[in-house]
C-alpha cells in the first residue's frame, strides 16, 4: 500500500545542516549508528561504486529519493533496484484481483525506473502490507547486497514511526529495518547465512546507508536540475498518481524549500550512516 502522494510530496526535511555536495560531503555529529564517527566524511572522496535501492512499494524509490537517482545515475553510478512488495495493496478497488494490480505496478515501476536510467530492478512479491522483519527477508536482503556489492544503500528509516498528522507506513519501517539488519552482519559475515555462501555470494561490506522518509536528515544532496525527472518518473506511476501536473508543483516546490537553508537551488534530505572498516 503506498500513502497518498500529497502526503509524501512535501515531506523534504528543512532542517539546519551542511548540504552533501554532490554525495559524500558534510556532515554532523552523532549521525552514525555504524560505530563510525561520520564527521569524517567530510573529507571522503566523492563515491563512484554502485548503489542498491530497497524500498518496500513501488514507487517509494522515486518519491524518496528520485531527483537523486537521476543525479547518480547522471555521475555514472550504477544503480539498482529491489522492491520487497510489488504494491499490491496500492488501490481500493476490490474488483481489481492482487495479480493484475502487482503486474501493473511493476510495470509502473520499470518506466519510472527507466526515466530516470535505472535499468535494473528487482522485485521480492512479499505481499503487500505484510512485511515484517523475518529472517527469511533478511536473507532475501543480504543476498541483494553480496549480489549487486553495492557502495551505497539507499532504504528507509525505521525510525520514523509517526509525526503529527502520519503515521509511516509499517511496511517502510519493516523493510528499513530489515534492510539494516541485513547489512550488518548478514551481508558481510561468512558465517552468516552460509546458503548464501553455498550460492556463490561472497560476504560484501558497504561504505555508508542514506535512509529516505526521514525526520531527522542530517545530509541534503543537491538536486538542482533533477527534480523534472523525478516528477517525470512519478507521473509513470499512474496507479498512484493522479494528477501529475500538481505534484510537479509540489516536488518543485518542495525541493527548493529544502534546498534554500543550504544555498542550493533544490535538495533531497537523508539520515547517512557512514561505516568504518
Ligand atoms: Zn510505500
Amino acid at each position: 500500500m503506498s500513502e497518498r502522494p500529497e502526503d509524501r510530496a512535501g515531506q523534504t526535511p528543512r532542517r539546519e545542516g551542511p548540504i552533501e555536495q554532490p554525495v559524500v560531503t558534510a556532515q554532523k555529529e552523532g549521525a552514525d549508528i555504524g560505530g563510525a564517527g561520520a564527521a569524517a566524511a567530510a573529507t571522503t572522496p566523492q563515491a563512484r561504486g554502485p548503489v542498491l535501492i530497497v524500498a518496500a512499494h513501488p514507487d517509494d524509490p522515486e518519491f524518496g529519493l528520485g531527483a537523486t537517482q537521476a543525479k547518480l545515475v547522471a555521475e555514472g553510478r550504477k544503480v539498482f533496484v529491489a522492491l520487497v512488495t510489488s504494491g499490491n495493496e496500492g488501490g481500493e478497488d476490490p474488483s481489481v484481483t492482487d495479480e493484475e494490480l502487482m503486474c501493473q505496478r511493476e510495470q509502473e515501476q520499470r518506466r519510472a525506473s527507466a526515466v530516470l536510467g535505472v535499468e535494473t530492478v528487482e522485485f521480492l512479491r512479499y505481499p503487500d502490507g505484510r512485511v515484517v522483519n523475518t529472517l527469511e527477508l533478511r536473507r532475501d536482503i543480504a543476498r541483494l547486497i553480496r549480489r549487486y556489492k553495492p557502495e551505497t544503500i539507499f532504504t528507509h528509516d525505521p525510525s520514523n514511526f509517526f509525526s503529527d498528522g502520519h503515521i509511516n507506513h509499517p511496511d517502510h519501517r519493516a523493510v528499513g529495518h530489515t534492510t539494516l539488519d541485513a547489512i550488518f552482519p548478514a551481508a558481510g559475515n561468512p558465517r552468516s547465512f552460509p546458503e548464501l555462501l553455498a550460492e556463490g555470494l561472497e560476504p560484501h561490506k558497504i561504505k555508508d546507508v542514506y535512509l529516505f522518509f526521514t525526520a531527522s536528515a542530517n545530509v541534503w544532496i543537491d538536486v538542482t536540475g533533477h527534480v523534472e525527472k523525478k516528477a517525470e518518473a512519478l507521473a509513470e506511476h499512474k496507479s498512484q498518481v493522479r494528477k501529475p501536473e500538481e505534484l510537479k508543483t509540489r516536488l518543485l516546490e518542495g525541493s527548493a524549500r529544502a534546498g534554500e537553508p543550504h544555498g542550493v537551488g533544490a535538495a533531497e534530505g537523508f539520515r547517512r550512516i557512514v561505516f568504518r572498516r
